[in-house]
Formats: structure tokens, C-alpha cells, sequence
């Protein structure tokens, strides 16, 4: 059995609420931090890079790493796209003695809460819901359609924050970004 001498976090919060973008900050400020780079079977986005922001595998590819237990957890996520934690690697960085963020759907979230109740969970909200909204549709990179999938997710997303051990209210980023890594060193202080 592997010994994980690492931490492990998870990220959760509604689409377009900001959670690359704060993630990017904590990251180049805490060389210890490493980010788990999911599986998906959606398509990449102008710009996406495989293997950097996901891996971008078949369906096929996808149930051959369930079916060989490969993954930490996985769902599918906005009713469509299949996304999940590839199990090895986060293992091996957790072996290292790394900070593992774990960057997930709230079903993702709940399974892992099951599987590893010791992961501290940390929900991103927006300061509004008309905040969020407008983000969704500022972005542009989705249609009209996975916008209003996309807004149905958030809702239930947004109802189930109580769950999370920290809520976290995205008002700035710098703001955001301090209280994320505030959390980080407070829970790896042995
Ligand atoms: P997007 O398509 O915008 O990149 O991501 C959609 C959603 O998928 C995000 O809310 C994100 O948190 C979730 N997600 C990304 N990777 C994973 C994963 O490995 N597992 C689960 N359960 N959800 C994920």
C-alpha cells in the first residue's frame, strides 16, 4: 500500500465562478501545491491543451480507466461530458509528500467525501447569482444551450454548499486566493 504523506483538497463551485483562475494564483504561489489533471471526454476548447488542462481521451479510453480502476472518481458532469480523476498520479504526488488539489464536480465532491472523509472540501461561490450569470454569458465560449445547462448545474451546486467544509465568496481574486491559501497551510501544519 502506498504511504500518502501529502494533503489532498477538494475545489468545488458552479461553472464560471472563477476557479481556474484562482487556482492559477495559488499555484505559482505555492511550489508545494500540485494540480490533478482530469480525464474528460469533451472536446478541447480553443486554447486547451491535452494533458496540461485535461486529458482529453475516447469514450473508450474512459471506461477502460474505470473498468481497471483507474479512476479517484468520476462523473458526468452538466448531464453530458464525462470527467474524472485519473487515480495514479495523484497517489504518486501525494507519495512525494505534495499538496494534491483536487478540482471536481459536486458529484466528484461527494464521492470523494466517501472514499477519503479526511479531504478538507472547499466550495467557490460567486458574490451574487447574477454575478455568475453574467460571467456564464460573458465568456462566450458556449452555446446558448449549454449556457442554460450550465445555469441549471450552478443552482444545484450553489444549494449544496453547506456541505463544504469552507466556503470561499470570489469577490476578488487576489481576496479569494489568500483565504484558498490560507486554508492550504493551516490544514498542512503538522
Ligand atoms: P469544464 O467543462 O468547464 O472544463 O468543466 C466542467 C466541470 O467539470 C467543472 O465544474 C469541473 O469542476 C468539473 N470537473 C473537472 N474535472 C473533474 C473531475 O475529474 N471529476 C469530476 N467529478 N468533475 C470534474
Amino acid at each position: 500500500m502506498t504511504i500518502l504523506e501529502g494533503h489532498a483538497f477538494v475545489v468545488c463551485g458552479p461553472t464560471a465562478v472563477g476557479k481556474g483562475t484562482i487556482l492559477q494564483e495559488v499555484l505559482a504561489q505555492d511550489p508545494n501545491l500540485w494540480y490533478s489533471v482530469s480525464a474528460t471526454t469533451r472536446a478541447p476548447r480553443p486554447g486547451e491543451i491535452d494533458g496540461v488542462h485535461y486529458l482529453f481521451v475516447s469514450a473508450e479510453e474512459f471506461d477502460d480507466l474505470v473498468a481497471h480502476d483507474g479512476m479517484l472518481e468520476w462523473a458526468v458532469v452538466h448531464k453530458i461530458h464525462r470527467y474524472g480523476t485519473p487515480r495514479k498520479p495523484v497517489e504518486e504526488a501525494m507519495a512525494q509528500g505534495k499538496n494534491v488539489i483536487l478540482e471536481l464536480d459536486l458529484d466528484g465532491a461527494r464521492q470523494v467525501r466517501q472514499s477519503m472523509p479526511q479531504v478538507r472540501q472547499i466550495f467557490i461561490a460567486p458574490p451574487s447569482w447574477e454575478e455568475l450569470e453574467a460571467r456564464l454569458r460573458g465568456r462566450g465560449t458556449e452555446s446558448e444551450e449549454e449556457q442554460e445547462r450550465r445555469l441549471a448545474t450552478a443552482r444545484t451546486e450553489l444549494a449544496a454548499q453547506d456541505e463544504f467544509d469552507d466556503v470561499i465568496v470570489n469577490d476578488t481574486v487576489a481576496n479569494a486566493t489568500a483565504k484558498l491559501l490560507q486554508i492550504f497551510s493551516q490544514s498542512t501544519v503538522n
